[in-house]
């Protein structure tokens, strides 16, 4: 997350995820499912824009980034009202904290939405940290922890500090993690989305039996090679037999000379790691080609 402070306003940049590695370890009784993930913030971001203003009122104004670039995000409406995350997050710490004063927010989007790349988390870890600047509420990182936890599972991993974290639990158990190198990827989204409970309902937990604990001694080691070969996304088999555009993806990666490839998250977006940005955007340039309706490359945030 990235912070532009100006006289009237301040600008927040909030990142995509992708899951590097992502195992169902069970469902609970309170209906969630355990994970083991490794995620990684990306250099892909929708802006937020908070400008304080006197009345109680939380107002959302949201932009798409330039509707003519065909790389703009493939998604559906974006709610403004309270469904959206950045406003159910504004009021949270507006009561939590007792702030009288309100805020316009304007977001941009450019993160595709239902595509497993965490957009409205970030943006509601955008909005707890942002409003906790501009309202100078100085509540620390732990406060902001705790009200992320109500609003949803990926929410921490955004506020945690740390561009690379594995995440347990929910989602909302999040140990930070060092990558020993930036990694570059490609990354696509289809023209359609998947929701998020639609896919869980779909998974078997427990089907793998691989430990993150393999994946994170290999993602220590130099070179990629090892790594590659222990990607995981238990998501990935539902997500394939609800939507026929995620298993297109898989199959057009899979003749690509990358050197990794899996679906991020619940879908639908999939990533391809590459050896370097001009790597990367050689085969974007590839995928745009045959019509694959938005293709980004991408590296880690540092
Ligand atoms: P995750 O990786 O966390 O599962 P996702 O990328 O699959 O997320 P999002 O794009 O974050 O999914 O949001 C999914 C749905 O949530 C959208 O279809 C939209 O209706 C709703 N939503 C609420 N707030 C936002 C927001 N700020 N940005 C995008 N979608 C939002």
């Amino acid at each position: 997350m990235l912070f532009q402070p100006s006289i009237r306003s301040l600008t927040v940049l909030a990142p995509a995820k992708l899951n590097l590695f992502l195992r169902v370890v069970r469902r609970r009784v309170d209906g969630f499912h355990d994970l083991e993930t490794v995620m990684t913030a990306i250099n892909i971001f929708d802006t937020l824009v908070f400008e304080p203003v006197e009345s109680p009122e939380i107002t959302l104004r949201v932009s798409m980034c330039a509707p003519r670039n065909r790389n703009s995000a493939p998604t559906d409406p974006i709610p403004t009202g309270p469904e959206n995350l950045v406003v159910r997050a504004a009021l949270l710490l507006k009561e939590h904290a007792g702030v009288t004063q309100g805020a316009q927010i304007t977001l941009i989007k450019r993160i595709p939405s239902a595509a497993g790349m965490g957009g409205g988390s970030s943006d509601a870890a955008a909005t707890l940290a942002g409003l906790n600047r501009l309202w100078k509420l100085g509540r620390s990182r732990d406060e902001l922890l705790e009200l992320a936890g109500r609003l949803g599972s990926d929410i921490g991993f955004f506020l945690g500090g740390s561009s690379t974290a594995v995440c347990r639990g929910r989602g909302e158990l999040v140990e930070p993690l060092q990558l020993p190198m930036g990694l570059h990827f490609v990354v696509a989204r289809p023209s359609s989305g998947l929701s998020t409970p639609a896919v869980f309902k779909h998974c078997q937990p427990g089907q793998s039996d691989r430990d993150v604990g393999e994946f994170l001694a290999a993602l220590q080691r130099p070179g990629l090679g090892q790594m590659v070969r222990l990607l995981l996304n238990d998501l990935q088999s539902p997500a394939e037999r609800l939507n026929d555009q995620v298993r297109d993806l898989r199959e057009r990666f899979a003749k690509l000379p990358v050197i990794g490839h899996q679906m991020s998250g619940s879908g639908t977006s999939y990533f391809g790691i590459c050896s370097s940005a001009r790597h990367a955007g050689a085969i974007a340039s590839r995928l745009r080609s045959e019509g694959v309706p938005w293709v980004q490359i991408a590296r880690t945030c540092v």
